[in-house]
Formats: structure tokens, C-alpha cells, sequence
């Protein structure tokens, strides 16, 4: 079991590599339950203190309850924070949420355009469509929150239409991979469309047989690390 000095660093590492690849601004937050309790670790609000994403410190991590109340932290939780909350709250499987304004995922969304199973690593995430949550306001409340987690269902990602994305999942490093996976294929359904054709839809056969003998999460994890220049030594796998 991971120790919240790792999961610290996960946070950290998490929000530099979404960072890095454009999923985030200073806006977003990656979370993660602490084991054992009922609280959260977050990414703080951002301010004039707090440094971009791509700077934030293991120890810059506040921590919440259930509700949403700061518990420990120099500095204030995300306003949005009950994206998190309630996605918790819901879904008892959850061990990590990662909230993004990623631009690919997010036009998507806009469109209610389903991001469609074409490529054949990131597939697996959207063979079921991804939800849509039709509603672009700041998520600043439990009711808001559970609106929200009762959209996300038992998906792992959803779209905060008009806003960006939740991806759900058992660690802070698969959330960050399914919003990072999302994006491609967001990206890939966006520009073939463009074309003016129609996307071959990977049928469920084909996405079984590439899950079922491709690497796992840990190798593509251990990829975005390094290319967000995180040092082997600090990338908790
Ligand atoms: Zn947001």
C-alpha cells in the first residue's frame, strides 16, 4: 500500500505530466484517497503561492473529508473540489480522480460527439460512450457533485459539457492515462471526421485481443515520466 508520502509525489508527478501534455493550465486537479481513512489528498486552489502544475511540491497537497472541509494544508482546496468528493462518495471502487479542461476531449464534448474506439491502444476506455454531463458550471457544491458522479455512473470518464473532463480509477497513475488515452482518441475521431470520412470502429475483438497482450500501466506511466522529466528515482509505479 502506497504511503502518503508517495501518493504525494503521485499527485505531484501526475500534475506535470498533465501539464506537459496540455491537459491542464493552472486550472485542473489531480486527488486520491488516503487508505484507511475518509480523506482526500488534493492538488490546492491555485494562487498567487501555489505554483504552476508543472512546479507543484508533494507537500503543496492539502487534505479534505468527505465533505469537502479542509482538514490539513497551507493552502485551500480546489473550489471544485466536490467533483471529487462525490465521485468518492459514489463509487466505492475509486481510488483516484484526475478533473482536466483538456481541449480535444472537452470540443468533443461540446459537440455531444461521441469519441469513438479507433485507435487501438486507447480503445478499451470507450467501448461503452463516454456520459455527458450537460451542465458547465463550476462544480462548487454537493448537490453539483452528485449530479455530476450520478452521470459519470460506473464509466471512468465524463464530460463536463462546455468545461473538460473526470476520469475515475483505481490509482493516480490509470486516471491520468485515461484522460491522457481520451484525448487521443478525441483528437483522432475530431481530425478523421474532418476529413470528411467515417473512423473504422475497432470492433470489441480486436480491442480484447490488444488489451489482453499489450503492456500494462505501469510501462506507459513509466513513458510519461520520463517525458515530463521526472527522475526513475521519483516516479512512484
Ligand atoms: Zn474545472
Amino acid at each position: 500500500m502506497a504511503t502518503e508520502a508517495e501518493l504525494r509525489q503521485l499527485l505531484a508527478d501526475s500534475s506535470r505530466i498533465m501539464f506537459r501534455l496540455g491537459l491542464v493550465d493552472y486550472m485542473g486537479h489531480p486527488s486520491v484517497r488516503i487508505p484507511g481513512t475518509d480523506c482526500v489528498l488534493i492538488k490546492p486552489r491555485h494562487s498567487l503561492r501555489i505554483r504552476s502544475q508543472d512546479r507543484v511540491r508533494p507537500d503543496d497537497m492539502v487534505v479534505i473529508d468527505l465533505d469537502g472541509k479542509l482538514i490539513e494544508g497551507k493552502d485551500g482546496p480546489p473550489s471544485e473540489r466536490f467533483i471529487h468528493t462525490c465521485i468518492y462518495r459514489a463509487r466505492p471502487d475509486v481510488q483516484a480522480v484526475v478533473h482536466t479542461h483538456q481541449p480535444w476531449a472537452t470540443v468533443m464534448g461540446v459537440a455531444s460527439a461521441p469519441i469513438r474506439p479507433i485507435l487501438h491502444v486507447q480503445s478499451s476506455l470507450v467501448e461503452k460512450p463516454v456520459p455527458i454531463w450537460p451542465c458547465a458550471k463550476l462544480v462548487t457544491d454537493n448537490e453539483l457533485g452528485e449530479a455530476l458522479a450520478k452521470s459519470l455512473g460506473e464509466h471512468s470518464v465524463v464530460h463536463l459539457q462546455g468545461h473538460g473532463v473526470a476520469s475515475a480509477a483505481a490509482t493516480v497513475q490509470e486516471a491520468t492515462l485515461n484522460a491522457i488515452h481520451l484525448e487521443h482518441l478525441a483528437e483522432a475521431t475530431w481530425r478523421v471526421l474532418a476529413m470528411g470520412r467515417e473512423p473504422r470502429v475497432i470492433p470489441p475483438d480486436e480491442i480484447h485481443q490488444r488489451t489482453a497482450t499489450g503492456v500494462g500501466w505501469e510501462v506507459r506511466w513509466a513513458y510519461y515520466a520520463e517525458i515530463a522529466g521526472i527522475e526513475p528515482s521519483e516516479a512512484r509505479r
